[in-house]
């Protein structure tokens, strides 16, 4: 009989398989081959069966599926992450320092902010992402992202509404040209780490014109279709005056939502709408940390348990560097199990296994790839993390789920592999040169910033008096 072959043979303490049983294994052991995950077992069974396997992991191990993060702009505000003020209103924020700040990215930014946003995801346990459609430069883009071996879905920034930014002006020809030619470029296909889906900037940027189009673009390759809708009101407004209608009962009317598109957002919601959510399939990004950071009113207002409820996917995302302002899944997921137990002042709301599902089968679901990612099988690819307890957080173990929501965070990661390859190790993501991205990154965002030209708030020199200061004169 020919030896079967394995690369490597991961080793771990706990192993949380989020198999079809929820399996949590002790002090077991994954064999990869290739791409694949092609055992689990005994350690010394997996060490008889593939001699020469290089073995990582160990005693001191939680390992566990790589997250699936269903909302994250990969590019534009990462090289000026946190650089807008927290307290702005929505107009100040989006017109007065959000636009003016894209527009004046140069090519090569969109490269350096991809691969910063990689290695971020990366680092912290995310090895699948689903982007926010908002590439400049999506051919750059899609470069940085293969050379760090993050696995994701993107696309370049379409809409036909708005005038300004300048850059970003397109009419609709140009906009539905533009969404044909990168799905063309970039097919959703063989199992492909990086490939184009429809995706809109969403709100109410498109015209009616441009929304059936990409339905139709969609559908054609069968790609996946996302957009941003409802963070606020405004949303409702304008579709309200537009057609007499809510925006997801719009969008059902002209065959948007039998696409089953991911909605990122949604924390208004009426009935009929999570009823259209409901009969479609489609899956919602809920980004909590977006809407902390913004102020969206998410637990006053939103109504993600009862879509959860009513089996409606309910995946988590972090967004963008300057709403939410970091890319560890980890903490967003935390603040999901967190925000409505508090709101509602009920426990059993999202509790700590139900987010870590959403965090992973459930982001894999949205993304089209359950049958690809999500768990720890046999068959599928290895997508897998490796925890670190060895480190305060993480000790002691008794409860490994509860500690991955509550108690631990992306600092804790110490191996990452996307696809069978290791990305990340020893806490450093090995496919990147890290210290020279440290480098470019704080280059890059001083000059953005210096050609965005508004004078720096006394914040950056100072803290900015706050209603409590006068403690420093008593
Ligand atoms: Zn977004």
């Amino acid at each position: 009989m020919m030896q079967e072959t394995a690369d490597l043979i991961i080793r771990a303490w706990h192993i949380v398989t989020m198999n079809p049983a929820r399996d949590i294994l002790l002090d077991q052991a994954v064999a990869v081959r290739g791409r694949r995950i092609c055992a689990i077992g005994a350690p010394d069974d997996l060490r008889r069966r593939f001699p020469g396997a290089r073995e990582i992991g160990g005693q001191r191990f939680v390992l566990a599926p790589g997250m699936v993060n269903t909302h994250i702009h990969v590019t534009g505000e990462t090289l000026f992450k946190s650089f807008i003020p927290d307290h702005l209103g929505f107009e100040e924020h989006v017109f007065e320092w959000l636009g003016p700040l894209l527009a004046a990215r140069r090519p090569g930014d969109d490269r350096l902010a991809a691969r910063l946003t990689a290695v971020e995801m990366l680092r912290s346990g995310t090895t699948c992402f689903l982007e926010a459609g908002s590439s400049q430069f999506l051919d750059e883009t899609v470069d940085a992202l293969l050379e760090t071996g993050i696995r994701g879905r993107v696309g370049g920034w379409i809409w036909d509404v708005p005038d300004e930014p300048a850059p970003y002006r397109q009419t609709t020809d140009q906009a539905i040209a533009r969404l044909q030619d990168q799905l063309e470029r970039y097919p959703d296909r063989d199992g492909g780490l990086i490939a184009a889906w429809a995706i809109l900037v969403g709100h109410t940027t498109g015209t009616e014109h441009l929304w059936r189009a990409a339905t139709a673009l969609a559908m054609e390759h069968a790609a996946g279709f996302a957009f941003h809708m409802s963070p606020d009101a405004i949303d409702i407004r304008d579709f309200d005056r537009r057609y007499g209608r809510r925006p997801l009962e719009r969008l059902a009317d002209i065959g948007v939502m039998d696409q089953r598109p991911v909605v990122t957002h949604l924390v208004h919601a009426s009935d009929s709408e999570i009823d259209i959510l409901a009969q479609s399939g489609a899956h919602v990004s809920h980004c909590p940390t977006s809407a902390m950071r913004c102020g969206y009113g998410v637990t006053q207002i939103g109504r993600f348990p009862e879509m959860a409820d009513r089996r409606i996917n309910v995946t988590i995302g972090t967004d963008a560097a300057n709403s939410a302002n970091h890319a560890d899944l980890m903490r967003a997921a935390h603040a999901v199990a967190g925000l409505f137990k508090d709101a509602r002042r009920d426990p059993s709301i999202f509790p700590a296994a139900q987010v870590f599902e959403m965090a992973t089968l459930g982001g894999a679901r949205a993304l089209r790839l359950d049958d690809e990612i999500g768990s720890i099988e046999v068959g599928k690819y290895a997508d897998l993390v490796l925890h670190d307890t060895d480190r305060p957080e993480w000790r002691p173990l008794l409860d490994v789920v509860n500690q991955l929501i509550w108690s631990a965070d992306g600092r804790g990661v110490h191996t990452v592999l996307v696809d069978g390859r290791i990305v990340v190790e020893n806490g450093r993501c090995v496919t990147v040169d890290e210290d020279a991205l440290w480098r470019e990154a704080q280059q890059a965002g001083e000059a953005l910033v210096a050609r965005f030209g508004k004078p720096m708030r006394d914040g950056t020199r100072a803290l900015p008096p706050s209603p409590n200061h006068d403690w420093r004169r008593t």
